[in-house]
């Protein structure tokens, strides 16, 4: 379940759900779930999907980010920190700007308390809406408490969330899991600190094609 922080802020419903409705040439991009346990496997771990990978129009940046408040952890600068680490290395090319409104937003980050049985190494998950293989918004949820925060300091649990951050906006621009382990990308992201140089190239190679695909 969402955390309401807000006194008085009364929500009906997660935010996950104010998703528009879908028309039949949308459809909603799932990336797997993340784990970072190394005894969990998923049935695609590792594996190298063949999809199309889709992106945002470079027209539509800086992309808008809407951050559900969690005050508490100190969660949100960490997030804010992950934006502006892809952001910097891309030269700006890829910059973000605050959305103060979940409808007004590209990219939701939302938070969540809800754990599912048998994936209790989850630490996040992306849902992108995809028309014509190109990303209309993106909504990323960060588990607060997952396993993997057991035993965890304060600020350690801000640096996962971080590095959580940091994975699930990889996905948000697009990005497909790496099976490099120094990888942000890698299906086991949270080990790494920082983005990779490999990251990067990944990154630049998707959004040179997207340049391109304006021209044409
Ligand atoms: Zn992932």
């Amino acid at each position: 379940m969402f955390r309401i922080n807000q006194p008085g802020f009364i929500i009906n419903s997660p935010p996950i759900l104010n998703k528009p409705e879908i028309s039949a040439q949308t459809k909603v991009f799932r990336q797997k779930p993340e784990i970072v346990d190394e005894v969990l496997k998923w049935e695609n771990n590792g594996k190298k999907s063949s999809k199309k990978q889709p992106k945002w129009n470079i027209s539509r940046f800086p992309l808008s980010c809407y951050i559900e408040d969690e005050p508490s952890q100190g969660f949100n600068k960490a997030v804010n920190i992950s934006f502006k680490s892809w952001s910097d290395i891309t030269g700006g090319l890829l910059d973000f700007k605050k959305a103060y409104s979940i409808d007004n937003a590209d990219i939701v980050v939302s938070w969540t308390d809800e754990k599912f049985p048998g994936r209790e190494y989850e630490a996040g998950s992306n849902d992108l809406k995809v028309v014509n293989n190109k990303i209309e918004k993106a909504f990323i949820t960060i588990i607060i408490f997952p396993a993997i925060d057991a035993g965890l300091s304060s600020d350690a649990r801000v640096e996962r969330v971080r590095r959580t951050a940091l994975h699930e906006i990889g996905h948000a621009m697009g990005l497909d899991h790496s099976n490099n382990p120094k990888d942000i990308m890698f299906h086991r992201g949270i080990v790494n600190k920082n983005l990779s140089s490999s990251d990067i190239q990944r990154l630049m190679e998707h959004y040179q094609k997207n340049s391109l695909d304006i021209i044409t």
